[in-house]
This record gives C-alpha cells, structure tokens and sequence, in this order.
C-alpha cells in the first residue's frame, strides 16, 4: 500500500496548542520556550504592510517568483536574484532538498544530534543515514564526518548554531570543510538561527560564490518572528537550483507571506534589537546554569541545552508553574528558549528553588 521507507518513520512531533496545554493543565498562563520563537513577537512595521493588502485580490494566485522578496534579499546579500529559492517555512525547503538529491540507497551523513526533519525526510527518500556523534563541546564533529564520506554519499547537513546545542562553527571552519568535500556531495549549512550569533559576518552565503556544492539555508520564523507565516528560503547555484526550482510547488508562499517576510526583511532595527537583548539574556543564562552547576553547551542561538538531572520531573515542575521547556531531545536534557527578561527570570528563580531545596 505505501513504500517502504515511510512505514517505519519517527514523525516530528509539533508543539501541542497553548489553549490546549493550559486547560489540561488547569493553567492561567502559559508561556512556551520550547519552539524557539521569538518572544519579542516581530516587526511592528509587519502589521502595517498587510493592512495595506487588498482583499479583493484573494482569489488571485500569489506571484509564484515571489519578486519583491526575492529582490530584498539578493540586495542585501549582494547575490545573484536567480540564486534564491524559497518554501513555505524551511520546513517545505528541507523536504524539497531531499525530494530532489536523494534516491533509494544514496548515503546521507547527519550529526547527531542535530534538527530531526534532515533525518526524517531523506528516511522517507530511502537514503541511508550515517549519524555521526557531536564532539565533547557538542560542537559539530567535521573531521569525523568527512571520515565517513563514501562514493555513496550525496549529502551532509551542518545546522549551524546547530539545534538543539546551540554551539556555533566559524565560516572559515566550513570553508576548510568545504575545500575537502568532493563536489558530488552537497553540504547544505543551516543558518535558521545565524541572526542570534550577533556577528554580521557569521554567515556563509558568500562562499555560494565560490562553491557549487553548497546550499544555505535561512528563515523567517526565529529571529524575524514570522514563525506564523511559513517563510524560508535557500541560497545556492544552478544546476541544483534550476531542479529544485523544477519540483518545487508553483504557488508554496502566499502573497500575505511575501508581504510579511518584506517587511520584516526591512526593519532591521528590529531584528538587531532582539538580537541585542537574546545575546544579553543569554549571557545571564549561561552564568545563571554554572552557578547551578548543571552542565550545560555554550549557545549562540535564542534557546540553551542542559543537563537537568531527572529531566521529566524538571520540564512537568516548570510547566505546572506555567512555562513549557523542550523534553525529549536527550536523556536527561532540556532545552529551553531564552524568552523576554522577566521570563528568564522567573524561570531561573523556579529552577533555584527547585535545586537548591
Ligand atoms: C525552526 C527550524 C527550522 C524550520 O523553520 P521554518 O521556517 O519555521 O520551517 C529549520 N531548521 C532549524 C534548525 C530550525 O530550528
């Protein structure tokens, strides 16, 4: 009846809603930093901007080139207008990526632990998926993972800040990586959480320029705050690009999305404000978790992964006091998106009555 490779899939689990989760709770307020949203919402100037679209143009298809983004975006970057693609969230782009590279027995090489949809979805294309272990500051091991490229391989994923570590590789790294890597395997660099690094050049979208086999991946849900509204994208060059633009779904980012994510894109006052504020707030957690004593990888991202001890116990106390953490990503582990100031706070006064009792 189905294929083979999706009968025996470890389905992403969503986020179950606030509604839902505060009724089986019995809870007045709830706040989630298990999602890795942005908690200082997004840019007022986004409101503004869809206010200004006509309703009349509903039953229009949207511009499936997505031409006013695409421009923004190429600008700012200084790259070619042709070498953007984008999907409804980076969700949509992932599963794209692996729709059009993989075939059944191709070898993909995946760190573990990393985002779980590259796992996922080159499962569902009958790849073979080569874990490789994060090292001991559970940084992205690259020595290692070229140690396992094959004649087989078409694929290795660097999520970088890599979720759920948070832990950050330099562009230099990944060009010395990159360098390595024969050009029939892509790399594909997933900057979903680059803004939180707080450094302009910690990107890698420049060096599309220089190497054919690399695919960068961005998005508009985490730092921009359009979580919402399904906006990602990739950078990389023809001929990748041209069949990913081939199979791609002709209308996947609706007008409202494009509208949006424009918007956005332009107040980067905005964006550079919760940036400041999330490196600050990060910085108090990372002193607040050695001051605890709980082990814990040094983040540069807008969410922290620690050792909770009995991990459990830990995330049902935190929700039963109404703030929901991220379980079940490793035994014993939680992680947690660093909210608003008074959030953190409060989160960090629960864990020390919690530790220190
Ligand atoms: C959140 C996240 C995504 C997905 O982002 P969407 O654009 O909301 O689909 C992709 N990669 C990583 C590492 C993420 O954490």
């Amino acid at each position: 009846m189905v294929k083979e490779s999706v009968k025996h899939l470890n389905p992403y689990v969503p986020e179950q809603t606030l509604a839902d989760l505060k009724s089986q709770y019995g809870l007045k307020k709830l706040v989630r930093l298990s999602a890795n949203e942005n908690a200082f919402g997004t840019s007022p100037e986004v409101a503004k901007a869809l206010d200004k679209w006509h309703f009349s143009d509903a039953n229009l298809y949207p511009d499936s080139n997505a031409e006013v983004l695409r421009k923004s975006i190429a600008n700012r970057f200084g790259i070619d207008e042709d070498h953007l693609l984008f999907g409804n969230g980076l969700d949509e782009v992932i599963e794209l990526l692996c729709r059009v590279i993989l075939a059944p027995g191709d070898e993909v090489i995946d760190p573990a632990l990393t985002f779980s949809e590259y796992q996922l979805h080159s499962q569902i294309e009958g790849a073979v998926i080569k874990r490789v272990a994060l090292d001991n500051a559970g940084v992205l091991n690259l020595t290692a993972i070229k140690d396992q490229i094959t004649a087989r391989t078409k694929m290795i994923w660097l999520c970088n800040p890599n979720n759920p570590t948070g832990t950050f590789l330099a562009p230099t790294t990944i060009q010395s990586f990159l360098e390595t890597v024969p050009e029939s395997v892509t790399v594909i660099v997933d900057e979903a959480y680059i803004d939180f690094v707080g450094d302009k050049r910690a990107s890698v979208i420049q060096l599309t320029k220089q190497f054919n086999n690399l695919v960068v991946l961005r998005t508009f849900s985490k730092a921009y705050g359009l979580a919402n509204f399904r906006v990602g994208y990739a950078v990389c060059n023809p001929p990748l690009m041209s069949y990913l633009q081939a199979t791609r779904l002709p209308y996947n980012l609706s007008t409202f999305a494009e509208i949006a994510a424009t918007a956005a894109f332009k107040d980067t006052e905005f964006v550079n404000r919760v940036v400041e504020t999330v490196v600050q707030e990060r910085d108090k957690w990372h002193h607040f978790l050695m001051k605890q004593n709980l082990p814990f990888y040094e983040s540069a991202a807008n969410f922290i992964f620690f050792k909770a001890g009995d991990a459990d116990r830990l995330h049902d106390y935190l929700l039963r006091n109404g703030y929901l953490v991220r379980n079940g990503l490793k035994t014993g582990w939680l992680r947690i998106s660093i909210g608003k100031p008074e959030d953190n706070l409060a989160v960090q006064k629960l864990m020390a009555d919690y530790f220190n009792d």
